[in-house]
């Protein structure tokens, strides 16, 4: 482990993003953010999918300018990308062209390293994350870990003082991700890396009580830091120790805190109130089975997240996803960790497939704002259907259009289910009754 010292590295104070879209309110994506990362620390940052962490990263390299607030890296302003801050990406971003070296490489082109040193470099980095004898070889003849490994020597060879790193596991299988986790924490402890600091993103609670020194949780609508941990178990960590455990149940309690503990944010318990909530995209197979899970034994209705996750082996990431979708439903309530049917919930897991869809349509129109807003749209309209150009428009008042389509994808698989509306993906139209070539 390194030493942890008071000097800080990177200051981020009172940096608040919003994008203005011509609406009365302008969307506030970050609001008043304050993050110093001092030297010698893992800082993980950790929230749910659209509450603001990238374009935080974004801000820190000097990709983004905020809208207010300041950041500062060894005490000077950034205002665009500096070579002290280098970042990894979740979806490895590399280039297909060109290989693993001249990918490599490319970092230090635009620092203006002359060609040899170059060269000398970028192999001492390949070298360094485990990609020996692959200098040649092109992204898409390696595999998923192995990509990210080209991020990371990508990253490394411009030896910047932090390492900023965006869901950089997310996208590898468990196994795989573990390995590339152990060896980036290995090469950590031993000194090996050129880094002083890293800052890393993720939405699973597992990963960051490993990794990191420090945790902050991030709340959404908007983007706050709302919590701060302390990890201070030595390296390496188990997942098996206790006290390991224990923090984890205890970030899981945090992140599933009623709304009073995280007051004065709008929009919390129920994080699904305005037609502007990004959607998670989770199956209402997963929902249902999930629900089915619940309502039987042990659980009888009400269990602990943390030993649901180890129950049903599901890291945090993609279980507090259809926590929160089936809390958004009202099939569920979050509180202190723990996950409740409630009481339609309960009937939900005993219904025929009938009842089930009756239910689920009834809780899409009422607690599911975009469901609603699409259904009365197609309701009012003589044709019953309308272009999916049309919402897509209307969410990117709110969202980024990424979001915007994994929002509109969640709520049309939820309609179908619900029998609420319909969408045919050829044509890219809504309907209000089933499009017989949709499925
Ligand atoms: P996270 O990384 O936590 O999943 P992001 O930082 O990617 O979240 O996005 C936070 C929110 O900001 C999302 O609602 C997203 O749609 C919105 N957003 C991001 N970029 C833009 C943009 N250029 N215009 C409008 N909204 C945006
Ligand atoms: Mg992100």
């Amino acid at each position: 482990m390194q030493t942890v010292t008071d000097q800080t590295l990177l200051d981020l104070s009172d940096v608040c993003q919003h994008y203005d879209k011509g609406r009365d309110t302008p969307l506030v994506v970050l609001d008043k953010v304050d993050l110093r990362l001092r030297r010698g620390e893992i800082v993980g940052l950790l929230g749910r999918s659209g509450s603001g962490k990238s374009t935080l990263l974004r801000i820190a390299a000097g990709l983004i300018r905020p809208s207010s607030g300041r950041v500062q890296c060894n005490g000077r302003p950034i205002t665009g990308p500096v070579s002290e801050v280098a970042m990894v990406f979740q979806s490895f971003a590399l280039f297909p062209w060109l290989t693993v070296l001249e990918n490599v490489e490319l970092g230090l082109e635009a620092l203006g390293i002359e060609p040899a040193a170059r060269h000398k470099r970028s192999l001492a980095a390949i070298q360094l994350i485990g990609l020996r004898g692959f200098e040649s070889a092109y992204p898409r003849e390696l595999s998923g870990g192995m990509r990210q490994r080209v991020g990371f020597a990508r990253a490394l060879v411009v030896h910047p003082q932090i390492l900023l790193m965006d869901e950089p596991f997310s996208a590898l299988d468990v196994l795989t991700a573990e390995t590339l986790r152990t060896d980036l924490l290995d090469l950590w402890g031993e000194g090996q890396l050129p880094i002083k600091s890293i800052l890393m993103v993720t939405h699973n609670i597992e990963e960051a009580v490993l990794m990191c020194d420090r945790i902050l949780i991030f709340s959404s609508n908007p983007g706050r830091v709302i919590g701060e941990i302390t990890v201070s178990l030595p390296q390496p960590r188990s997942r098996q120790d206790p006290s390991f455990r224990r923090l984890v149940d205890d970030i899981y309690t945090r992140m599933t805190a009623r709304s009073d503990v995280r007051s004065n944010t709008r929009n919390e318990l129920f994080p699904g109130t305005g037609i502007g909530t990004v959607l998670p995209q989770i199956s209402t197979n997963l929902l249902s089975g999930f629900i089915e899970a619940l309502a039987s034994a042990p659980y009888a209705g009400r269990a602990d997240l943390p030993a649901l996750a180890e129950a049903l082996q599901m890291p945090s990431d993609e279980l507090l996803p259809i926590a929160e979708t089936l809390q958004l439903l009202r099939f569920a309530e979050l509180a202190e960790g723990d996950i409740t049917l409630s009481e339609r919930g309960q009937r939900f897991a005993v219904g025929d497939p009938q009842v089930r869809q009756q239910l689920f349509r009834e809780h899409l129109i009422s607690y599911v704002a975009l469901a609603a807003h699409i259904h009365r749209v197609l309701d009012d309209r003589p044709s019953h259907v309308a272009p999916a150009l049309r919402f897509q428009e209307e969410l990117q008042d709110y969202m980024s259009a990424k979001f915007a389509d994994t929002t509109l994808k969640a709520v049309i698989g939820w309609a179908r289910y619900g029998n609420l509306f319909d969408y045919d993906e050829q044509t890219e139209m809504f309907a209000l009754e089933p499009v017989p070539s949709a499925r």
